[in-house]
């Protein structure tokens, strides 16, 4: 019987505890470039977390936050579950002043504080859990990361050479608003597009320019013709710029491109259709390029499946139902289960309104989901 596992009777009455973790993480700025930020947060898990039985390896990351990957329990041969979390945020370094964490009755505000600081807390009570009750039955390896907001790039790497091996992934992004995990996510790819033209003067020599406006302007509607809502692909232009003024032809035009997959497959496919529409040449005498600034893998569901089922029987002892979900957004769970490791995501407290002011963390959800995530753990023994 699940419930009867000392590992969760340890968490049962750490809920203030937890939000008192939470409240440091939070008052902590972590905005993705401010690596001081993000070796703050580390840090300040890492003090947590300190104890018997705890090992900790912090790989430096030069640009952005350092690595801390935390282990509890040993075992040679013994493979081992990951879990993840990243300590960054989308808030600009000074919005700790303006509105730092605030609790009302069973909520929590303030920025980070459910993608994904409570994450960050339900991962450190988990790991202590099973440290201080000495129940660890296979190698549980932490990660924390810095850069998961602007793609993961850094962490990439790390991330995936600590999931080598690993019987399973679990990544604590908040929970959704339904009480649901994430069994699913779109994977997808963020493009920069410079077009190059010929100025002129617009009232002289008009005849002798090349507008790269133009050009890209005819560009945009064969690019957004990509989407299709029945293969779940989507294609967005969302930042658009030009020119240097009315009286020029405008000899340059770029724009900021997403692309949002559903499975790995549909990636040479749609990108060869958006190397052709770059590569016409709509207006004579212009030049389009397509430069790559991040990429993102989906998170398939066959990957999670098996995890779901085991989730959603522990959340159910524990007392709550959950379900699996889909979602467009992108995470680092993409990375792990394209190497075709058991990955489950959204794990972590329930969360709402994230990347925005009105952000907040559900409390009362803290000891339940970190008792579910342990027994997920337990089950995999
Ligand atoms: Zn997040």
């Amino acid at each position: 019987m699940i419930l009867q596992q000392p590992v969760l009777d340890w968490l049962a009455p750490r809920r203030g505890e937890m939000e008192a973790l939470l409240e440091t993480l939070v008052n902590i700025d972590s905005f993705s470039p401010d690596k001081a930020g993000n070796d703050r947060v580390l840090e300040a898990l890492a003090a947590f977390l300190a104890g018997e039985g705890v090992s900790f390896e912090r790989i430096p990351v030069a640009e952005f936050g350092d690595v801390l990957k935390v282990t509890v329990g040993a075992g040679a041969g013994n493979a081992h579950a990951l879990m993840m979390g990243h300590r960054d945020t989308v808030f600009p370094t000074g919005t700790v002043a303006a509105r730092p964490y605030r609790k009302a009755g069973d909520r929590a505000y303030g920025p980070g504080v459910a993608d994904m600081k409570s994450g960050l807390v339900l991962i450190a009570f988990v790991m202590k859990a099973f440290a201080e009750t000495k129940s660890a039955p296979f190698p549980l390896v932490a990660l924390f990361t810095g850069d998961e907001e602007i793609g993961s790039d850094a962490s990439r790497p790390i991330i995936e050479a600590s999931a080598v091996g690993a019987r399973a992934v679990l990544n604590m992004e908040p929970g959704r608003a339904s009480g649901n995990v994430v069994a699913a996510r779109k994977g997808g790819l963020w493009m920069k597009i410079d077009v190059t033209g010929k100025a002129a003067h617009a009232g002289v020599n008009h005849e002798a320019g090349r507008s790269a406006i133009e050009a890209l302007a005819r560009k945009i509607p064969r690019l957004h013709a990509l989407t299709d809502y029945a293969t779940g692909i989507t294609t967005n232009v969302g930042v658009i710029a030009g020119g240097i003024g009315h009286n020029t032809v405008a000899s340059w035009a770029s724009a900021e491109f997403d692309v949002r997959l559903v499975s790995e497959s549909q990636r040479a496919p749609t990108l060869a259709a958006i190397e052709a529409i770059l590569a016409a040449e709509d207006v004579p005498g212009t030049h389009a390029v397509g430069t790559h600034m991040s990429h993102r893998v989906p998170m398939e569901a066959a990957m999670s499946a098996d995890l779901l089922a085991r989730y959603r029987t522990a959340a159910a002892e524990i007392g709550f139902a959950a379900d699996g979900e889909f979602t467009g957004g992108c995470a680092d769970s993409g990375f792990t289960a394209a190497m075709g490791i058991p990955t489950l995501c959204g794990l972590g407290p329930v969360g709402e309104k994230a990347h925005t002011d009105e952000e907040v963390c559900h409390l009362d959800t803290l000891v339940p989901r970190a008792q579910a995530v342990a027994a997920t753990l337990l089950s995999l023994a």
